[in-house]
């Protein structure tokens, strides 16, 4: 399987690297303008009085035209670094700035305050909530069939969805990154020191099966990921007709990042979550496990897709875990075989690891992990290769560091939580009946 080592292996997300990559350019080019306005100033003074002469300027030009909106521009880089959490880089990049003025400095206090004003989370309850792909066409979900029951219970809607995202901000919570929850002393996993603004509680929002299955084609659901021009996620969605559409609205993934892009302080550094996939119908709506059914052509285009889907999910603060190959109740009973675990480590390996980028949470299938515990062979044999954050599924979303791995169970915020157990989100999150969506069918 591919991994990264128990050592930790770090890894940002790499759009910060564009902003500051953004600001270093301005800063050159300012950095220029201000050099050929310092050689203007020792150049030759006497064409000064001519030109300003000949063009009859009324009022003195005290400042390069651009340098206003320049400053400006990076003034509104640097606001939203500082509203993102990244006070290093917006310190820095205010401190070396040329033109400062008054607004410059007092941003530059600001990220101070905010910086020297973040305190220890010491907490000892971390959050992990997790869904599955969006119900966006509820009349197909709940239509009666022999799924509806299932959807009802096990899945949340666009609807719920969008109402949790300013709850879940007024609370306090803050999406944080789950591989800086864990660090590794020659192998042994502790929790890593959480800094954040005071009142401010780590979220982590994970999303299981983002594979689009075949079953779900007919009832309300994406088809299938893609990325548009500007790197982002988008959900292609299948019309009546057949028309397929790109839309920012059809799972929880670009649903988030716009909403981090209107609120980033619901974000510590630009992180959002974790997509987690089987292997068994392929990934983000593409078989690509199945290419003997289709021509290379076309096989080798899924492929392509699949990575770069993970890359641009990678690019924009999102991380991929690996649900088991097949999701088999093997798991959740602890019956598993070596056999078994051999041929789908294979196929995994082979068929979706190269797709995927570096993997190292494993999001357990139906939240195996009670019948399996830390000693079982097939948990060893799962850290030794690399998966060393472990997450099943447990209302009270302990975090446990086992030895060489760390455990962390998530919330299900799904119509089982929302309607039957409403209790068990209200007592860390916020009042159910606030999102339930009218078009669930009663239990
Ligand atoms: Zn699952």
């Amino acid at each position: 399987m591919k991994h990264l080592s128990s050592r930790g292996r770090k890894r940002r997300p790499i759009w910060p690297l564009y902003v500051l990559a953004g600001i270093a350019v301005v800063l050159a080019v300012l950095a220029l303008i201000k050099t050929v306005d310092v050689l203007d100033i020792f150049g030759d003074k006497a064409t000064e009085p001519t030109v300003a002469a000949s063009t009859a300027p009324t009022a003195p030009i005290t400042q390069p035209p651009d340098e206003a909106r320049l400053r400006a521009e990076l003034l509104a880089e640097c606001r939203a670094l500082v509203d993102g959490y990244f006070y290093e880089e917006a310190i820095s990049a205010l401190s070396t700035m040329p033109y400062k003025n008054a607004e410059t400095d007092a941003l530059l206090q600001e990220a101070r305050g905010l910086k020297d004003g973040l305190v220890l989370y010491e907490d000892e309850q971390l959050y992990h909530i997790f869904f599955h792909s969006l119900v966006i066409d509820n009349a197909k979900a709940f239509d009666g069939d022999q799924r509806a029951q299932g959807y009802n219970e096990y899945m949340t809607t666009r609807y719920e969805f969008e109402r949790m995202l300013p709850l879940l901000l007024e609370g306090g919570f803050v999406l944080y990154d789950i591989k800086e929850m864990v660090e590794f002393t020659d192998g042994v996993a502790a929790r890593k020191e959480i800094r954040l603004p005071p009142g401010k509680k780590p979220l982590v929002i994970s999303i299981d099966d983002v594979c689009y299955y075949d079953y779900m084609e007919t009832d309300g659901f994406a088809s299938r990921l893609d990325v548009d021009a500007d790197g982002n996620v988008v959900t292609i969605v299948k019309d009546d007709d057949g028309t397929e559409r790109a839309t920012y609205d059809g799972d929880v993934m670009p649903i988030l990042d716009a909403f981090v892009r209107e609120h980033p302080e619901f974000s510590w550094r630009g992180y959002k979550g974790i997509v987690a996939v089987t292997g068994y119908q392929g990934a983000y709506g593409y078989r690509i496990t199945d290419l003997d059914q289709f021509d290379a052509e076309t096989g080798k285009k899924m492929q392509d897709k699949v990575l770069e889907i993970s890359n641009a999910l990678r690019a924009t603060g999102w991380d991929v875990a690996c649900h088991s190959y097949t999701h088999n109740q093997y798991w959740t009973k602890g019956t598993i075989s070596e056999e078994q675990f051999n041929k789908y480590e294979k196929r995994w390996d082979e068929e979706m690891a190269p797709y995927l980028g570096e993997v190292s949470i494993f999001i357990s299938p139906n939240g195996a992990y009670a019948n399996l515990g830390k000693n079982h062979w097939a948990i060893r044999r799962l850290v030794e290769s690399g998966y060393v954050i472990y997450c099943p599924v447990g209302s009270g979303m302990q975090t446990s560091y086992q030895g060489d791995f760390m455990l962390q169970d998530r919330m299900n915020l799904d119509g089982l939580n929302l309607v039957l157990y409403p209790e068990r989100v209200k007592k860390f999150f916020f009042d159910p009946s606030l999102v339930v969506d009218p078009d669930r069918p009663p239990f």
